[in-house]
């Protein structure tokens, strides 16, 4: 059998024109844009809520917005930047890639902006669509390509609204506010917070970074790449042979193993590597105790920086550890009753991570909507497909593998096999296809059981991994089971249904 998908040089044997639409113009939707016009389907619209394309790279502006996985791996792999100017790609180099790729292959013209999608139901076999602006529409297939961790997290602090400096959440900068010479609070210390407090220091005349757990941070270079180098990068064979991009799959895999095995040598290695970090740049002994995290290193998504600890060992930076009673007009009271005069609090508090395409409401077949569904937490057999809604299907979807490597990897390998189930509408041999309720429930049993023996689970730290049952949400297992997963769909577990039967 020969389709659009799994062998373009085949004779072409698919005769059904479907209408598929994609939500959300950040990274995965822009994948998804180029795949399904290289594979010849004609009648693509990517909706987008924002006015611009770009997703997580769109919203997060914050001062020393950077992406801690490499930037040469941070690319299509059919698209690689040989532009990068440094060894970690800035939020803002990002979003030019995109906007730049965007372009090329032509993913622009498919997209319609300030359309936010409010409603997808599933009616007579097809998915119908309703935006906030009244525009309707309709599609044989459905991809959400909503992204992760779009929803700001806001603390619960009392006081909030009393303050009379500018308070904003990371992802919702206030550039309109000036930073040097400012007293500015930063609170939370997640990868975020880490590089705004790596950014701040040394122009803020006092930065205060308010920490509730401290978290380990793994060293890492972030050099300028040379103009030679980057001329010498534009012949791919140069590139691949500095970059390794085989090799580099495979420390993704270590790092993965290193998850799921704390006693494996990766573990060992990268616990072995923080420590270190922390002991051999925090001269102050107090201070480095108060950074000490107690959990297991990886029980939180892994930190890498290259100057955090420099940062808040600057004059002017402060670690405060003691708790936040509340905000007041003037600053920060924190639980020793101290009051801590700012004229700038930062958010850098999260998002949550369990909202994915919501709050769009999605009803599937016989009326099943996604809240029941989801009723308890996210699920979506191997992170792609659910029972009940046909033709529907998800890049970076829960369950999928989420950590310290590239999520544009991840999505091509997911539009690899989504590309499989196209296939099989397209040539005729299905018109619906969902997973089995038996696939995702065998799913759900085996992902559950295998994360509660991840470090994630059982390292002695909450995080965002965690679902609202204390379960690790994210791909348990090794980066190279995903990709095995990936390669072509097990038929067993798909439902296909004919119109025609
Ligand atoms: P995060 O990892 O969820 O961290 C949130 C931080 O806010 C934590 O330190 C948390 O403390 C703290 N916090 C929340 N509520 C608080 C409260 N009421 N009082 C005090 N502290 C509070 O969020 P994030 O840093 O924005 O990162 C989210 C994810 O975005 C990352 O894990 C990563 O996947 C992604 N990201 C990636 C990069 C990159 O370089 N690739 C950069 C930035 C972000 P507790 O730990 O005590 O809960």
């Amino acid at each position: 059998m020969s389709g659009f998908f799994t062998d373009p040089g085949e004779i072409i044997v698919s005769q059904r024109n479907l209408k598929v639409v994609v939500i959300g113009a950040g990274m995965a939707g822009i994948l998804a844009g180029i795949k399904l016009q290289e594979a010849g389907v004609k009648d693509i619209t990517i909706y987008e809520k924002a006015d611009r394309i770009g997703g997580t790279w769109r919203e997060n502006t914050y001062p020393g917005l950077t992406c801690d996985v490499p930037s040469h791996h941070y690319t299509f792999t059919f698209e690689r930047n040989p532009d990068w100017t440094r060894h970690l790609p800035p939020g803002a180099e990002i979003q030019a890639y995109f906007e730049k790729v965007t372009a090329k292959y032509g993913v622009d013209r498919l997209i319609r902006f300030n359309e936010e999608a409010t409603r997808a139901e599933y009616r007579e076999g097809r998915w119908q669509l309703d935006f906030a602006s009244g525009h309707a529409d309709s599609a044989d297939v459905l991809i959400s390509a909503t992204g992760v961790l779009h929803h700001p997290s806001y603390p619960d602090i009392p006081g909030m609204s009393d303050f009379q400096g500018n308070l904003f959440h990371s992802a919702r900068w206030d550039h309109s506010v000036p930073l040097d010479g400012k007293r500015i609070g930063v609170i939370g210390t997640g990868s975020t917070g880490v590089q705004i407090v790596s950014a701040l220091a040394g122009r803020a005349a006092l930065l205060e970074h308010y920490v509730r757990t401290p978290q380990w941070i793994m060293p890492v270079e972030n050099g300028f790449f040379s103009e030679e180098q980057r001329a010498a990068f534009r012949d791919p064979e140069v590139l691949e042979k500095a970059m390794d991009f085989a090799g580099y799959n495979a420390k993704v895999d270590a790092y993965t193993q290193a998850i799921i095995d704390d006693q494996s040598e990766g573990a060992k290695g990268l616990a072995a590597a923080c420590l270190q970090n922390l002991e051999e740049s925090v001269s102050d002994p107090v201070l480095r105790e108060k950074l000490r995290p107690t959990h297991k290193p990886l029980c939180k998504r892994l930190i890498f920086s290259p100057d955090y600890y420099q940062a808040i060992q600057r004059p002017g930076a402060e670690l405060v550890t003691e708790a936040i009673d509340c905000i007041e007009a003037s600053g920060i009271r924190t639980r020793d009753g101290q009051l801590h005069e700012l004229d700038i609090i930062v958010l850098a508090t999260g998002f949550h991570a369990d909202a994915f395409m919501r709050p769009m409401q999605i009803t599937g077949r016989n009326g099943t909507t996604l809240e029941t569904v989801w009723a308890d937490h996210p699920k979506a057999y191997l992170a792609i497909t659910m029972p009940d809604f046909p033709n529907f299907f998800m890049l970076n979807g829960p369950n999928g593998p989420v950590g310290n490597f590239s999520l544009i990897d991840i999505a091509e390998h997911q539009w690899h096999y989504i590309g499989q189930l196209l296939d099989r509408l397209r040539s005729g041999e299905a018109d619906e296809i969902c997973c089995t309720r038996q696939a995702l429930a065998k799913f759900e049993v085996d992902r559950t059981e295998a994360a509660k023996k991840t470090v994630w689970f059982h390292g002695g730290c909450h995080s965002w991994y965690l679902d609202s049952r204390g379960v690790p949400a994210s791909w348990p297992w090794a980066y190279s089971r995903f990709v095995k997963e990936m390669e072509a769909p097990r038929w067993e577990d798909m439902e296909c249904v004919s119109h025609a039967s």
